[in-house]
């Protein structure tokens, strides 16, 4: 099986997990989270969003979190934002880059952002001018980029059209996100090999949703389609506020565990990675949909 021999996770459940929370937890709280993920060889974290409180409560102290957290020189913590405002924000808190997310479905965009499409994309500019200026750097998603809860299937062009767009202000970072887990492998495995030839410069992520049990089905046609990079959420927390029937991202310790079983190297510590996991539930007060923590690793003999 031809597979690449090295993956890297970024883990954003401090962002994507903890925002469908009920349960708000307090900074020192969120702060020791990234800080132990760090600690298990996580190198890539997406640690909040500078959006608008009211929107995401849960994350509204992220500008906290970022001055506290312990920052290690070869771990790239991003956050995500939605306008000008937000890059102030990480300017501020001393976040070096921000990811900023369009919906590659109209009606995703305007009930996500109250924004057309093409309104949300405009914007990026003025963000974009503001980051270059900071030594910020900027990296995109495309949200129900394999499908839309209020469209349906979403085409590739679509997709296409948008990284174009990203393309013309200077983001190369793209994640794909199947933010309401509509995606199913042979679609992200076509996607993947569509998309990588022909943007070959930039860089992809794969953000994928458990909704319907196919996102470790997905990341492996990922895989074998030369995708490197996956997002991951600690104990599988997540969904999204926006989007109807939204639920967990792929749980970090069973994406973790099935490239470990196949060689394909992460550099996290899997035993760490599930004892972040296993505090996160106690924090959240649930819990979760992640297989690891039910079941155990597999070569764990009973
Ligand atoms: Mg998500």
């Amino acid at each position: 099986m031809l597979i690449p021999q090295t993956a890297y996770i970024c883990e954003v459940g401090p962002r994507d997990g903890l925002q469908n929370e009920k349960k708000i937890l307090d900074i020192d709280t969120k702060v020791k989270l990234i800080n132990d993920v760090v600690a298990a060889g996580i190198k890539i974290v997406e640690i909040g969003s500078f959006v608008h409180p009211k929107a995401v409560p849960q994350l509204a102290d992220t500008d906290e979190v970022a001055k506290r957290i312990r920052r290690s020189p070869d771990v790239e913590y991003r956050a995500l934002v939605s306008n000008v405002r937000g890059v102030e924000r990480a300017i501020a808190a001393g976040v070096t880059k921000v990811k900023l997310t369009v919906s590659a479905s109209e009606s995703h965009n305007k009930k996500n952002w109250n924004r057309s499409t093409q309104q949300v994309i405009h914007d990026f500019d003025d963000c974009i001018r503001l980051a270059a200026e900071n030594r910020i750097e900027v990296s995109g998603a495309i949200s129900t980029a394999f499908g839309c809860p209020f469209e349906g299937a979403i085409a590739v062009q679509q997709v296409v059209e948008i990284i174009k767009a990203f393309e013309k202000i200077g983001i190369r970072e793209i994640s794909l996100s199947d933010t309401t887990g509509m995606a199913y492998p042979r679609q992200v495995y076509e996607m993947a090999v569509t998309v990588q030839q022909l943007f070959p410069q930039n860089e992809w992520w794969l953000h994928l949703h458990n909704t319907r049990g196919l996102a470790l089905a997905n990341i492996m046609a990922g895989l074998q389609a030369g995708i490197i990079r996956f997002d991951a959420s600690f104990a599988g927390l997540g969904g999204c506020p926006f989007a109807p029937g939204a639920s967990g991202n792929v749980a970090t310790e069973d994406v973790v565990h099935m490239l470990e079983l196949m060689g394909v190297k992460t550099g996290v510590d899997l035993d760490k990675i599930i004892g972040v996991a296993n505090v996160v539930t106690q924090q959240v007060e649930h819990q979760t949909e992640s297989f690891i923590l039910k079941a155990g690793k597999s070569k764990t003999l009973q």
